[in-house]
This record gives structure tokens, C-alpha cells and sequence, in this order.
């Protein structure tokens, strides 16, 4: 075949790395330099030019989306399928491992699985069976000790507690959570990587069959594997196996979730042939972005050290706003948007990113406002909505009934008038009999332990669900939801709320409807398509909804947009407590992770950045003061220009011209005045009228500050 397509476009060191012959290759390089498109290149010159069959070919990425655009660009780029290529996530292909091999993993064909909220239900329930006070035994930490055990490969057997409660209590509880699982054939997420991992561990058949098919792997964003995910690369990598992974350690983000750094100094080690190949020019930003971001992350001492430069021009300086407070930060961004989409640019090519999924809500009000069509990228996920779990947990529930944590959601929603003191009674008789919660119902039903009304509830659910099974399961997906909605009175609850919520949910259980109608059951093989559609649900991050193809504002969390790139970007709220995060302020590492999250933020922008702060912002209930982040701090300010809205307005407003301002407030320029926080201070310049004015100060405590009038309680002094 002619690999001219192949190797056109590629400068001389990723043509190095997509046609080395090494059997281990580590490509680490700045962000934006090409290295996933190294990846996809180097799986189709391997297919084009070495006859690797995609079969032997498996391919991880971070997210689901990403694995979908990796699949195309190879096949685009053979102009043939490479459907037989085993690619998606590690969560992805773990899950594909344990369906196909279920029972060797011990696990029941119809296991589903449990995503975070789930679980924390699952182990809230096992916490309170163990009589441990929630106040005393929060189940999230118990959540996050489990998970962290998990990630490190552990099982509770492996734990020392050195006489520790902290460690031998929640060792119990992970003990019993487990228990939990097992009987509801319930795998969580960390889970399924650790099961994959101990599947082929222990299998010594499945481990040979799956390492002499498996020539090739190949992973992107290597930086944010965690532990037991490098095991399992260990452990399907034979001898002869190929191995390249890519990643920059300056983009290391997850180490709170586990992620190593290390396992790149690790791989190096491990595979003492590997060739390190390093991409120094960056494609993605202009001269000035690429700038900004180079001197920001050269503040972090823990580095590998890398070259990024680029032959764009010097492009726009990067904006920075003031904004008086959120709601005027929101408002700003909105209106430049505007202008952006008038100047005939997409609105899909803007993106904005925020530190914390909370600041999104002011944002979307301002959007709404104007009218800019907006999705949030990753926050409450398509799957993750009430209504769309309530109707895929009455779907569970009939195609396993042994699904505690479905039972937990379902059993009174809508409400039946199931009180919390007949379902503790199931969890009673459950706990008693060492029986699920299905199993547990039918028995008090048949036994009438309740009052009757309660007993006849009880049987109406279960009836329900029973025949729901019967009735529904020949017919197509999107049918089975749709009946289901119905058959439940799922959505004549929904009805009852007010207005726009209820609409919004409406719309949700049409969709998620007309994604079954979409769904493509050819991606699992082996599974019944409920069963598919259900996992899909649980892993997918809801990203294939139609939406995504309509033109439309991108808003999502620094941490989301890991790997993407948008002509214009964004960074809302760059303040401190804020970002970097008031939790990671303390320790030298976690502030280092959290500049990296800048390091990211910063180059995901192609042509222009907007860095925003508010110098007024509720926070956590509050009213806060932020001082302006210290990454912005850390851009040279050659590369930075403020933003001043209304800079027409050079004029002083308080100087004498302005009768209404001068005689609201009565402050002249070079007068001091007091603070009730910051002290004593002089007038340096002011801009805005009516609510909008305000006035930058020069405070002998924290430097020159601008200030909303209208809020800053500033006195004459
Ligand atoms: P990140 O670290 O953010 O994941 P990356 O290193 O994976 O970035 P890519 O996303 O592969 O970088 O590439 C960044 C951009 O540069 C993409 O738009 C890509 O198409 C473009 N690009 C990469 N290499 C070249 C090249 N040789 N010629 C032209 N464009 C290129
Ligand atoms: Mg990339």
C-alpha cells in the first residue's frame, strides 16, 4: 500500500517514533507537539507497512471520545476498517476482558456495573448493617479507602492494619462491601480493573492467549496510569509483545485519583531496550500561548524537562478580566463569545474551563441569557441524571434481579408508599438470609410481614418488574425504554414538577430512548443488547448524544479537557483558593499538580486565551475577596494585557465631571480611603458607572486592587 498519507504531515522525530522497530518506544513530549497524532499514525503504518493485523493491535486513551476519534483517524488514514482493533479506555477493554470471560473472572454473565454514586449507595448500606455512625465512619472516605486499595491492587486479605482502626475498620467494611458486590453481581470501576488484572493473573490459559494475540500496545496520556493499570500493561505484554506509550509529565493531573508520574522513569527501567523519543515543536498555539505556558510550569522543580517551541507567529496577547464578581465574569465571557460567533466563527470552537464543576451553574445562566447554545463536557453526565438512572435501574433490576443497589433506587421511586421502615425490613430479612434484596422481597411478600398496604406495594414492584422482563425483552431497545418510562409512572412523577425541570427531564428520557435507537451493539459481541446498552451506559460518558454535533459552547473542567484544543479558550475563576485549590495550596506536590492543571488549561488554547477573576466571589456559602491566582502571576507580563470594559471612559468619573458619581460617593482620584479588610489605601483610577463603577486602590497591605463601589464599603478617610 502507498504510506505516502502515513508519513505526510509528520516532522522528522514523529516520523521516527510512527516507523521506529524498537519493541519498546516512549515518545515524551510537551503538550500540543503531536504525540496522539504519533499514535494513531505509527497503529496505521504498523497495519499498512509490517501486515500487523488490527486484530493484534489494542490501543488505550483517556476518554471513550477519544477512543471513537482514534478509531476513525487510523481507518481514514487505511482507508480501510480496523474494527478488529481492540481500543477504548482501560476501564473499556477491562470490561470487555471480563464479559468475555466472566465466569473465569467469577463473575455472573448479567454482572452490571456500579458507577460512583452506586457504590457509595452500596456502602452506605453495608456501613450502617456494621453499626458504624456516619458522622464517626464517613462512607465517602470509606469509598475512597476501598477505591485507593483497589488502584493499588489490593485486596482486604493484603491489608496490614498494624492494630491501626482507622485501616483494620475499613478494612472490614471493604471486606463486606465486597461480600455485597458478589451476591448483587456488582462490579464498580475500580473494581473491573483489578478483576481484569487478578483474571489474568491468575489464568495462566487466558494470559498466554491474550499475550500471543496482542503484538502491539499502545497508550496515550501514559503520565495518568495508576498502579494497577501499569500491572495489567506488565502482564498482557509478552516478551515479543510491542510496546509505545506516549505522555508528558508536565500533564500529570490525576495523581489525586492514584496516577504515578513515576511509572514513565519506571517504564524506561522496565523495558531496558526502550527508545525514548522526545517532540520539541508544538503545533497546536500561538508564539505567545505556547510562551504563558512554558514559563508557568517552569516554576515546578519535579520535572523531566522538555524543549516546546513553535514557529507560529506571536498571535494575540493573552487577555486577562477583572470581573467585579462571577455573575459580571459569566456576563463577559458571554458577550465575547457573542462577538466571536457574529465575526462568523463557531460557537463548537470555543471553549470555556473552570477548576470546579460549581462555577459552571452562573456560567450557564449567562448563556442561557443570551441565547449561546452551551454543553457541559463531562460534568453531571448524560447517564448520571436522575431520571435517566431511574429508568436504567428499573432496566437492571428486570434483566438482573439480583441488583441490590437498582433494588435500593427503584424500590420506592415512584413512590409507592414503601416507608423506610418496610424497606429496612427487606434489608433485614436480606442480611438474615445472606439473600439479595430481590430474593429478600418476594419472601416477606409471600410471609405478608408488612402491613398489608406496605405487602401489596411490595408485590405491585415486584410484579412490575417481573413483567416488564417478560413483556419488554423481545422487543428493540429503544421500545424497552420507552415502555418501561411508561409501564413505571416514571414519568408521570417527573410531570408533577415545576416547569422548566420538568421539561429538561422530558427531553432527557427521550434521549436517552433515541440513544438506545443509535446504540451500536456491534462494539460487545458477546452480550445480549440490553445487557451492552446498560454497560454502555455505566462506562460511556455520554459523550456520543447528538448534541455533539451541534454547534455549540464547549464547557467543561480543566481536568476534562486533558487532550483537546479549541481555537478560543477561557479559564474562568484564575484566583487563589480557587486555582490553585485551596486544599492543594499546603503541600509542595499538590501544588505542583495543580500547576500542571494550568500547564494543561493554558495550551489547550490554538489562537486567543482569556484568563478571568473576580475580585468579589461566593464561595462555599460565602463571600470571599480572592487575590488573583499566582499562575497568572507567573506569565511574563510582556504576553498579558488587561481587559478594561468601557475604556472609553478614560475620563475620571469622580474627578468633578460625573456629578451623579462625585455626589454618591464623593472620592477623587489620589484620595485615601478605608477598607474594611484590606486598610488603609489611595485612589488610583476608576472606570463603569452606576452599579457597575468601581475604583482600583493602591492599599499600603495587599497592592493595587480594583473594587465594585457598590460593594466595597470604602470610606473616606
Ligand atoms: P496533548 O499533549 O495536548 O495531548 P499532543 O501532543 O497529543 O497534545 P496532538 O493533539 O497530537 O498533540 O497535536 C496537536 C495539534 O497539532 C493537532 O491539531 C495536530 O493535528 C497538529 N499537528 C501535530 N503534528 C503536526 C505536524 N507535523 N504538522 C501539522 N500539524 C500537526
Ligand atoms: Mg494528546
Amino acid at each position: 500500500m502507498d504510506v505516502t498519507p502515513i508519513l505526510d504531515g509528520l516532522n522528522k522525530a514523529q516520523r521516527e517514533a510512527v516507523t521506529a522497530d524498537n519493541q519498546a518506544l516512549l515518545v515524551l513530549a510537551g503538550a500540543g507537539s503531536g504525540k496522539t497524532r504519533v499514535l494513531v499514525h505509527r497503529i496505521a503504518w504498523l497495519i499498512a507497512t509490517e501486515n500487523i493485523s488490527p486484530h493484534a493491535i489494542m490501543a488505550v486513551t483517556f476518554t471513550n471520545k477519544a477512543s471513537h476519534e482514534m478509531k476513525n483517524r487510523v481507518e481514514s488514514l487505511l482507508g480501510r476498517s480496523a474494527s478488529s482493533m481492540w481500543i477504548g479506555t482501560f476501564h473499556g477493554l477491562a470490561h470487555r476482558l471480563l464479559r468475555a470471560h466472566a465466569r473465569d473472572a467469577e463473575l455472573p454473565d448479567t454482572f452490571q456495573i456500579l458507577d460512583s454514586d452506586d457504590q457509595l449507595r452500596v456502602i452506605k448500606r453495608v456501613m450502617r448493617e456494621m453499626n458504624l455512625d456516619d458522622n464517626e465512619w464517613p462512607p465517602k472516605q470509606a469509598q475512597w479507602f476501598i477505591n485507593k486499595q483497589k488502584d493499588e491492587g489490593k485486596r482486604p486479605k493484603d491489608i496490614q492494619h498494624n492494630g491501626d482502626l482507622f485501616i483494620s475498620t475499613h478494612t472490614k467494611v471493604y471486606h463486606a462491601y465486597q461480600q455485597a458486590c458478589a451476591t448483587g453481581g456488582l462490579v464498580d470501576f475500580a473494581e473491573l480493573l483489578l478483576k481484569a488484572f487478578e483474571l489474568l493473573r491468575d489464568n495462566q490459559h487466558l494470559r498466554e492467549h491474550y499475550q500471543e494475540r496482542f503484538l502491539h500496545l499502545l497508550v496515550d496520556e501514559f503520565q495518568d496510569t495508576n498502579g494497577i493499570q501499569y500491572a495489567w500493561l506488565r502482564l498482557i505484554s509478552a516478551s515479543n509483545c510491542g510496546i509505545t506509550i506516549v505522555g508528558d509529565d508536565d500533564q500529570s493531573i490525576y495523581g489525586w485519583r492514584g496516577a504515578k508520574i513515576e511509572n514513565i522513569q519506571r517504564f524506561d527501567r522496565e523495558f531496558s531496550d526502550a527508545k525514548t523519543i522526545r517532540l520539541e515543536q508544538n503545533y497546536r498555539s500561538t508564539g505567545t500561548i505556547l510562551k504563558a505556558a512554558n514559563a508557568v510550569i517552569a516554576n515546578n522543580q519535579e520535572r523531566m524537562g522538555k524543549n516546546l517551541w513553535t514557529d507560529d507567529s506571536e498571535g494575540e496577547p493573552i487577555s486577562l478580566y477583572a470581573a467585579f464578581n462571577e455573575q459580571e465574569e459569566a456576563r463577559f465571557m458571554a458577550a465575547r463569545i457573542a462577538d466571536w460567533h457574529q465575526q462568523g466563527n463557531a460557537y463548537s470552537e470555543c471553549a470555556i474551563l473552570y477548576r470546579s464543576n460549581a462555577q459552571s451553574r452562573v456560567i450557564e445562566e449567562f448563556l442561557l441569557q443570551r441565547q449561546i447554545p452551551y454543553r457541559i463536557y463531562g460534568g453531571l453526565k448524560f447517564f448520571e441524571r436522575a431520571e435517566v438512572k431511574d429508568t436504567l435501574a428499573y432496566l437492571r433490576l428486570m434483566y438482573n434481579n439480583q441488583d441490590d443497589a437498582a433494588f435500593e433506587r427503584v424500590v420506592n421511586t415512584p413512590p409507592r408508599g414503601l416507608g423506610q421502615k418496610s424497606v429496612e425490613k427487606v434489608r433485614e430479612m436480606a442480611r438474615i438470609d445472606q439473600s439479595t434484596l430481590w430474593e429478600a422481597a418476594q419472601k416477606i411478600v409471600a410471609e405478608s410481614a408488612l402491613t398489608p398496604k406496605a405487602t401489596a406495594a411490595l408485590s405491585g414492584f415486584i410484579e412490575l418488574v417481573k413483567l416488564g422482563y417478560e413483556e419488554f425483552h423481545p422487543l428493540p431497545l429503544s421500545e424497552q425504554i420507552q415502555l418501561t418510562i411508561e409501564s413505571t409512572n416514571l414519568m408521570e412523577m417527573y410531570a408533577k414538577e415545576k416547569g422548566e425541570k420538568a421539561l429538561a427531564r422530558k427531553e432527557n428520557l427521550a434521549e436517552l430512548a433515541s440513544a438506545a435507537r443509535e446504540f451500536d451493539v456491534e462494539d460487545y459481541p458477546d452480550l445480549s443488547p440490553m445487557t451492552a446498552f446498560l454497560a454502555h451506559a455505566s462506562l460511556e460518558a455520554g459523550d456520543t448524544q447528538a448534541e455533539q454535533y451541534e454547534d455549540c459552547v464547549q464547557m467543561m473542567t480543566l481536568h476534562s479537557a486533558k487532550g483537546l484544543e479549541f481555537p478560543l479558550v477561557f479559564i474562568a475563576g484564575m484566583e487563589e483558593k480557587l486555582f490553585p485549590h485551596m486544599m492543594s495550596m499546603e503541600e509542595a506536590d499538590k501544588l505542583e499538580e495543580e500547576r500542571r492543571l494550568a500547564y494543561v488549561g493554558i495550551t489547550r488554547a490554538m489562537k486567543k486565551l482569556y484568563l478571568l477573576y473576580a475580585e468579589k466571589r461566593r464561595l462555599w456559602g460565602k463571600e470571599t475577596y480572592p487575590a488573583v491566582s499566582r499562575f497568572i502571576r507567573e506569565i511574563p507580563a510582556q504576553l498579558k494585557e488587561e481587559v478594561r470594559l468601557n475604556s472609553q471612559l478614560s475620563q475620571p468619573v469622580f474627578a468633578g465631571e460625573s456629578e451623579s458619581a462625585q455626589g454618591a460617593n464623593g472620592f477623587n482620584l489620589g484620595q485615601f480611603v478605608e477598607h474594611p479588610k484590606f486598610g488603609v489605601g489611595v485612589i488610583l483610577n476608576y472606570e463603569g458607572e452606576g452599579a457597575q463603577a468601581r475604583v482600583q486602590v493602591n492599599f499600603d497591605s495587599v497592592g493595587a486592587k480594583w473594587l465594585v463601589l457598590a460593594y466595597a464599603k470604602l470610606e473616606a478617610c
